[in-house]
């Protein structure tokens, strides 16, 4: 035995890279998607063993679809469940359901709502150090299953860490009952991943960056199923849902796997997040990131015209005015997006566009007509 494990060493010593990684995956445990799925949120909590008392986190319209109908589920399965109805995700928000959370003495949650509810209650389950279950109402991002938050501050977005779902319940009977422009913007979000991983490419080629094979197959995959399926993604159509649901958690899982939102996040993103500070009247997230992928792929020297038509064909935005801003505004965004995530190398390099090329991106695109 002594010899065996001394020649492991001589190995080791003689690579120059000793074997020395390792890293974490943080994954929901029970995603549920299908037609009904909200019944079975009795079940899944009693299964992941939650103790008695919780709280449903949930909007004042949203709690109307299904957030009272998730604490009478509850309740009925002898959880003892408060409602706490919440506004705008917002920092001082997320200390006033903390406290309403600890005074009611809850040890889970369930988010129940669209983005923005699901956001609280990542954030504030994370700070609690509590499991939750996140039950959306409207898939308009790609942060359904991901430990990924928009918490508003002041004039701007921030992007906070909070905790990952232990559960997941997308319930098609209820998304289909959601404005289509959200599902609309929830597909653009995933068809956007076709630059981000471009771009994390480039930062592997150029700056030596981790690269997770795996995290960038997902990512791709699930882009590839919107773009394939665009022409069945309509409005009122509960297959629809189903058909797009899937690669939007799939997206989510990606960005588990990388410990990151690189797999789904890169230079259009970065286009996003600064027509968010440019603009008066900002659209959203998903549309924007759609809007962004279709310029971004034309600096790639991709097939930007297939981005394109995905995106028309699903009927999301491809142009500044579909996207309620103006033109000066596209370009300005386009000019300021290198320097909102310096660490995040892009196809938008160190110095980002001059004006001019900002102009002839969006004209050549057809997004500032
Ligand atoms: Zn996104």
């Amino acid at each position: 035995m002594a010899e065996a494990r001394s020649e492991r060493e001589d190995l080791a010593a003689g690579s120059d890279f000793p074997f020395a990684k390792a890293k974490g995956m943080v994954f929901p445990r029970t995603v549920l998607v299908g037609h009904g799925v909200i019944d079975e949120l009795g079940a899944m909590c009693r299964q992941f063993g939650f103790p008695a008392r919780g709280a449903v986190v949930t909007g004042p319209k949203t709690a109307e679809l299904a957030g009272n109908r998730a604490a009478e589920i509850l309740n009925g399965e002898g959880f003892s469940v408060r409602t706490i109805v919440a506004h705008e995700a917002v920092g001082a928000e997320v200390d006033r359901i903390a406290a309403e959370v600890r005074a009611h003495e809850a040890r889970f949650l369930v988010g129940v709502g669209g983005g923005s509810k699901i956001d609280l209650t990542k954030v504030v389950a994370g700070r609690l150090g509590i499991p939750f279950v996140s039950l959306p109402t409207s898939a308009a991002h790609d942060g359904i299953s991901s430990p990924r938050a928009s918490l508003h501050d002041s004039d701007s977005v921030t992007s906070t860490l909070g905790a990952v779902p232990m559960g997941v319940l997308a319930d098609t009977a209820l998304l289909v009952q959601a404005p289509y422009r959200l599902l609309a913007s929830g597909c653009a979000d995933v068809i956007s991943n076709v630059t981000a991983i471009l771009d994390w490419r480039l930062a592997v080629r150029l700056r030596g960056e981790e690269f997770s094979s795996t995290a960038a197959n997902l990512s791709e995959y699930a882009a590839q199923e919107i773009i394939d399926h665009a022409a069945a993604i309509k409005p009122n159509l509960e297959e629809s849902v189903w058909i797009a649901i899937r690669p939007i958690l799939v997206a989510g899982i990606a960005m588990s796997v990388a410990g990151s939102s690189r797999p789904c996040s890169g230079s259009e993103h970065l286009f996003s997040h600064a027509l968010d500070r440019v603009s008066s009247h900002p659209s959203l997230h998903g549309e924007q990131c759609g809007v962004g992928a279709v310029m971004m792929m034309y600096l790639h020297g991709g097939d930007w015209r297939r981005v394109k038509n995905a995106l028309l064909t699903i009927g999301a935005p491809t142009t500044a005015q579909e996207l309620g801003v103006t033109n000066d505004e596209v370009i300005r965004a386009l000019m300021l997006a290198h320097t909102i995530r310096r660490d995040r190398y892009t196809i938008l390099g160190d110095n980002g566009l001059a004006r001019d090329a900002a102009e002839r991106l969006a004209s050549v695109t057809g997004v500032a007509a």
